[in-house]
C-alpha cells in the first residue's frame, strides 16, 4: 500500500489512494514545489505567526496586498490566490477552527480539507501541499486532527482523481510520526 524511503534525510511516506497518491513529508511548507501551497489562515488573511507568516515571508508583500481584497474568509471555507515569489502557483488559504472541545471542531476541521481540495480542482491545480491544519496556534490536538485531515483527503481523492498528489507537510519529527501512524491505520 505504501512506500517508506528517506528523502534528504527527512522522513517521507506514500501512500496511493484511488489513482492519486498522499504523501507525509516532514519538511517547511515554504518550500515545496507543488502548483499550490495551504495556508493556515486567519480570519483576515492576514501575516502573523506559524503558517501564514512564514508563506507571508516567502511570497513577498504582493500577497498581502492581493488577500487584502478577498473580504477575509470564514472558518472552513478556502479562497486562492497567487504564490508571486513561492515556487508554487497559487495559494489557498483555509481558516482553521480554534480548538474549543465543541462538535463544530471536526466539523469545520473538515471542511478546510475538503474545500480547498474543490478549489484546486476547479483551478486545475493537480498536486498540492497541506500543513497540518489548527494544530498550532489554534491548539486543536494533533491526534485528533491527523484522523480529520487523512479522512477528508482520502475520501476526497477516491472520486477526485484530477488531483495526483497531495502532500501533508509535518513541521518536525513528531509530527510526521502521528500522521505516519494515522495515516498507516486508516490507509493501510
Ligand atoms: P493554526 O493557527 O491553524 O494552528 P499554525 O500556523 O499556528 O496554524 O500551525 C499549524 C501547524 O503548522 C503547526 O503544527 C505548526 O507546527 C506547523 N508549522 C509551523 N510553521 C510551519 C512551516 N513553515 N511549514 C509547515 N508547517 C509549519
Amino acid at each position: 500500500m505504501y512506500t517508506n524511503n528517506k528523502e534528504d534525510s527527512l522522513n517521507f511516506a506514500k501512500y496511493k489512494v484511488g489513482n492519486s497518491f498522499l504523501e507525509l513529508v516532514e519538511g517547511d511548507i515554504t518550500m515545496q514545489d507543488t502548483d499550490a501551497i495551504v495556508n493556515a489562515a486567519n480570519k483576515r488573511l492576514a501575516p502573523g505567526g506559524g503558517v501564514a507568516g512564514a508563506i507571508h515571508r516567502a511570497a513577498g508583500p504582493k500577497l498581502w496586498e492581493e488577500c487584502k481584497t478577498l473580504g477575509g474568509c470564514e472558518t472552513g471555507e478556502a479562497k486562492i490566490t497567487k504564490g508571486y515569489n513561492l515556487k508554487a502557483k497559487y495559494v489557498i488559504h483555509t481558516v482553521g477552527p480554534v480548538y474549543s472541545g465543541s462538535p463544530e471542531d471536526p466539523v469545520n476541521l473538515e471542511k478546510c480539507y475538503k474545500n480547498s481540495l474543490e478549489l484546486a480542482s476547479k483551478n486545475n491545480i493537480k498536486t498540492i501541499a497541506f500543513p497540518s491544519i489548527s494544530t498550532g496556534a489554534f491548539g486543536y490536538p494533533i491526534k485528533e486532527a491527523s484522523e480529520i485531515a487523512i479522512k477528508a483527503i482520502a475520501s476526497y481523492l477516491k472520486d477526485h482523481p484530477e488531483i495526483e498528489v497531495v502532500r501533508m507537510v509535518l513541521y518536525g519529527r513528531s509530527d510526521w510520526e502521528v500522521y505516519k501512524e494515522t495515516a498507516d491505520s486508516i490507509l493501510s
